[in-house]
């Protein structure tokens, strides 16, 4: 592990120095709420944050992405994809957004990688700080085993009081590290305090499943016909809010954008929600998953059973957004245990069957 101290009184001078070159991104505040978005200003800058409302991953797939433009006016038709390659800085990532964009990188990399986000996250630089307390009362990061950091980051900030722990994951960090002043290399002492409060931080958070996060996809499996389904189907208002929050939702639709002139125009691909009616509509008119349930279960198995068994990752990453943003109420956690309790009369006869 190569790791670094840079005092903190020198941080705005390195957020300004870091703006000469790159757009800066950072955690801030608007109004009582956390948001990403380019800062103006360093003192904008909030590392010890709660949960932001859209995760990082807006920076990598915009809600909004043009993808090609194209102009068939005159005698040479034109169509010409749309990268966006602007040096970019995303600063204050926790670690579960991060695990989150690793699975992001896994799913737009498999198979045919996606051209316009393999360009935007090859010129976007992460900095993450380690979380040593809970954010949110509807984290579950501990049971998703995302409170520590994955490979992915460039930088990884963690706060020591006077001074932050930098760890340094890539040469893409390193160089941008190279703009900050004071930095020194650590020494035994510095390696003792991190341990310290590194140790210290495990005990702040707390277990919220009552199984291990392993059981998952054998869990689903058993549930697929469970009633509580049908019971989640009836509250359910399908407002795809839980989706739009998430950090690892990543279903997009693509829509055409003509000019009046119909000669010119755009292909845009924007954010889509599994949870939204019609989502699952295809030709003929035939919507396969035209009831509420089928689409609540089918988030629930995309993330917990289909996610891990195409890209070897759980596809939630424990953060809560989106039991925050349920306006009825339905979290994660909940779901997930009282669809264990509903499993144990059957697996303790099955266990007995077997002896
Ligand atoms: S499903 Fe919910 S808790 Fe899991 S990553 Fe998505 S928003 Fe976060
Ligand atoms: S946020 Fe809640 S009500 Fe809205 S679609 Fe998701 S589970 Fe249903």
């Amino acid at each position: 592990m190569s790791i670094r101290i840079f005092p903190k009184i020198n941080l705005p001078d390195w957020l300004l120095r870091i703006q000469r070159d790159y757009r800066l991104i950072g955690s801030t505040e608007a109004g009582d709420q956390i948001v990403f978005e380019e800062l103006q200003y360093p003192s904008d800058l909030l590392l010890d944050h709660a949960p932001s409302i859209l995760p990082p991953k807006k920076i990598l797939l915009p809600q909004w992405e043009t993808l090609l433009k194209f102009d068939t006016s005159g005698s040479s038709h034109k169509v010409e994809p749309v990268f966006d390659q602007s040096p970019t800085i995303v600063f204050g990532i926790h670690t579960c957004d991060l695990h989150a964009i690793s699975l992001m990188d896994r799913v737009f990399g498999q198979g045919y990688p996606d051209q316009h986000y393999q360009a935007r996250r090859k010129a976007t630089t992460l900095v993450s700080i380690e979380c040593l307390r809970p954010c949110s009362e509807f984290s579950f990061c501990k049971d998703m085993g995302t409170l520590s950091t994955p490979d992915d980051f460039d930088l990884h900030l963690t706060d020591l009081g006077s001074v932050y722990v930098i760890e340094v994951g890539s040469e893409k960090g390193l160089r941008v590290l190279h703009s900050a002043a004071g930095v020194r290399e650590a020494t035994p002492k510095d390696y003792q305090r991190l341990q310290k409060v590194m140790s210290g931080k495990w005990s702040r958070f707390s277990y919220q499943l009552d199984f291990d996060m392993t059981e998952l996809p054998s869990l689903l499996d058993l549930s697929y016909e469970s009633e509580l389904w049908d019971i989640l189907g009836e509250k359910c208002l399908s407002c795809g809010g839980c989706n739009i929050v998430c950090p690892t939702c990543n279903c997009f639709d693509v829509v055409d954008q003509v000019d009046f002139t119909l000669h010119s125009g755009s292909r845009t691909r924007v954010w889509d929600s599994c949870q939204l009616d019609r989502f699952s509509s295809v030709a003929g008119g035939h919507d396969f998953r035209s009831n509420r349930a089928a689409r609540l279960r089918h988030r629930f198995f995309h993330k917990f059973m289909y996610q891990p068994e195409t890209y070897g990752f759980i596809g939630c990453v424990g953060c809560g957004r989106c039991a925050q943003a349920c306006l009825v109420s339905i979290t994660p956690v909940e779901v997930l245990n009282d669809l264990y309790r509903r499993q144990i009369p059957y697996t303790s006869i099955e266990q007995e069957v077997l002896v």
